[in-house]
């Protein structure tokens, strides 16, 4: 058995999805809300720069893994049209819940699947662009899963990787006071859940930085990998080809 992060923390790797899922049962509810809070709304600008570079055409097919509340799912669902398809998917039915019944309300239906992004149950070659926005951090096997990433996607078709990533050095203590003081905080008020959002700011630490996802995103098969950094490095976009 081998042991993996959860946070600050050392659990062992059998842990790590259980605990995960703890966190998102617990914020499903106020996840949206509380999005806008901790980000100043800086989420939103994060996601549409990620469609905007996803680039998408009118029936293409797309897999949107850990997608929550449907933020990404329902943006490219407009761009794909009634002749494409995306898939919006999560490991959590909570999450999932949250999302579809989010994009029902707004008319839009989406094929919607729990599933885990380290055993994806689609066929190899099967989609032109595959997101995942704020969810590799949570998942045990990164590399499991960015195979995984790559293995369904269509020679050419593109991942893209919407994550928390390093800062630029100046700005890291003030990043880490708001991270560790004021986050937690936020999350106690508007959520009751002060130790959850703890979980964020450390998982945020303990995730590879821009250099270190891109190797790991080589390592896993994609061809080329090109890295945007978003607000100073608080958020970075990795995009890699399958050659
Ligand atoms: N993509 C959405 C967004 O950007 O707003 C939701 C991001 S939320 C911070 C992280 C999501 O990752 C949660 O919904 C969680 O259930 C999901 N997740 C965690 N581990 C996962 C796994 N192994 N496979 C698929 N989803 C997973």
């Amino acid at each position: 058995m081998s042991d993996t992060h959860f946070g600050f923390q050392t659990v062992d790797e059998t842990q790590k999805a259980g605990r995960v899922r703890g966190v998102f049962d617990s914020v499903a509810s106020k996840y949206d809300v509380m999005n806008d809070l901790m980000s100043m709304g800086l989420h939103r600008a994060w996601k549409a720069y990620t469609v905007a570079i996803a680039n998408l055409r009118e029936g293409q097919r797309v897999l949107d893994i850990a997608g929550g509340t449907g933020d990404l799912a329902r943006a490219f669902a407009k761009k794909v049209g009634p002749t494409g398809t995306v898939f919006h998917t999560d490991i959590n039915e909570a999450m999932l819940r949250q999302g579809r019944n989010r994009l029902l309300d707004e008319g839009l239906v989406l094929p919607t699947l729990i599933c885990d992004g380290e055993a994806l149950p689609f066929g190899t070659a099967s989609f032109d662009l595959v997101s995942v926005a704020f969810g590799l951090r949570n998942m045990t096997h990164k590399e499991r899963a960015l195979t995984e990433m790559n293995r369904v996607l269509k020679p050419g078709g593109r991942l893209l990787v919407l994550e928390f990533s390093k800062i630029a050095p100046p700005l890291a203590k003030a990043y880490d006071w708001y991270s560790f003081n004021v986050l937690p905080r936020i999350g106690q008020l508007v959520a009751g859940d002060a130790q959850s959002y703890r979980y964020l700011a450390e998982s945020i630490r303990v995730h590879p930085g821009q250099a270190e996802l891109k190797a790991m995103m080589k390592d896993a098969g994609f061809g080329h990998v090109d890295v945007h950094n978003l607000s100073a490095g608080v958020v970075a976009l990795h995009v890699g080809i399958k050659c």
